[in-house]
């Protein structure tokens, strides 16, 4: 048996969004220039936006706060009140955004179920497509998440879903909040898996590193409208280029040590291999989930999280639990978090 000490410090897999940011991207974020964004007087958040824009394959791109707010704008900018989008049953922009595109956009989702790939497959989205009558919404946008779960979205189905959009006179919109796990993952620069798609929206704050951040990119006229969206719904920032400073340090040194962490999550899969009543996907990216039997769930009646979370391991999940590598986590933090996991599961 062994098992953390009270006193050793928590392996925090909840999510990738609990790294701090190292001290490099501290300096980094100290010496930042900055001005007032509201004014478009920000020379690092311009930095950002001209960089995100050109390495993604976009024209133009917008520093936002949050993804949340980042996919709302998208949403409302590609969308009029009275208009729909075509968005997966467990998505993000559907089901984790507190009905956001609904509540203030006036846009009404049209939520599709996804294969244990995340596809939408085509003739469930062609059926939803509503005909050109008074007594519907206005099907107007396809908006698909990569990576989904954790894994790439097939290349092949986003460049078919993407292009009978387009041929429907759909617009398409990718929540990439986790883009470059899936660039990194597939060895394929990000801007290829943007093929057919009219915006983007990725996440500074995930495997990235930055406390915060988003960016949105399409084209200039797609981006001005999301830019009255921001400032109505309070994204406006002032001197954001202390933030901006902390996403521009993470695409320079980020991006590509993301392969430890889809490392890290492999070996913490092979790790728990053996054990009754568990089953472990074998991961993509830097999402590793366990789902347990009703038995090992019953052997821990206060919840398997609690158990692991006394044994210094935090993760999310009951049944299936859901536990995210990421920059704080090292291959040390690893072994022991694998030690953790076969005590309390085996
Ligand atoms: C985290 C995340 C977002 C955005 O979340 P924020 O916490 O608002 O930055 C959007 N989509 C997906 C798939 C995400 O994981």
């Amino acid at each position: 048996m062994s098992s953390v000490s009270p006193s050793a410090p928590v392996i925090d897999l909840r999510s990738d969004t609990v790294t701090r940011p190292t001290a490099a991207m501290r300096q980094a974020m100290l010496g930042a220039e900055v001005g007032d964004d509201v004014f478009g007087d920000d020379p690092t958040v311009n930095r950002l936006q001209q960089r995100i824009a050109a390495d993604l394959g976009f024209e133009a791109a917008l520093f936002m706060p949050s993804g949340t707010q980042s996919n709302l704008c998208a949403l409302m900018a590609h969308c009029n009140r009275g208009d729909e989008y075509i968005v997966g049953q467990m998505a993000h922009t559907y089901r984790w955004e507190g009905g956001g595109a609904a509540v203030l956009g006036s846009i009404q989702p049209q939520p599709l179920p996804q294969g244990p790939d995340g596809r939408i497959e085509w003739t469930d989205i062609e059926a939803a497509i509503k005909p050109d009558d008074a007594h519907f919404a206005r099907t107007r946008l396809l908006c698909l998440e990569n990576t989904w779960g954790g894994q790439v979205l097939d290349a092949a189905y986003v460049h078919d879903a993407t292009a009978r959009a387009h041929a429907r006179g759909l617009a398409t919109h990718l929540d990439g909040a986790r883009l470059f796990n899936a660039a990194v993952a597939s060895g394929r620069p990000a801007r290829e898996l943007l093929r057919g798609f009219d915006s983007v929206s990725v996440c500074f704050s995930k495997g990235l590193g930055a406390p915060m951040g988003s960016a949105l990119c399409g084209s200039h006229a797609f981006i001005r409208q999301a830019h009255r969206w921001r400032k109505m719904t309070g994204g406006g920032l002032r001197q954001a280029g202390f933030l901006a400073a902390a996403a521009l340090y993470a695409l320079d040194h980020h991006v590509q040590r993301l392969a430890i962490d889809h490392d890290h999550a492999r070996r913490l899969a092979q790790g728990l291999q053996g054990l009754t009543g568990v089953s472990v996907q074998e991961p993509q990216t830097n999402i590793v989930f366990i789902d347990l039997s009703t038995e090992v769930l019953h052997r821990h009646p206060g919840g398997v999280a609690q158990a692991l979370a006394a044994r210094g391991v935090l993760c999310t999940g009951s049944a299936r639990l859901r536990l995210v590598t990421h920059l704080d986590v090292d291959a040390q933090q690893v072994q022991h978090a694998i030690e953790a996991l076969r005590d309390v599961l085996g």
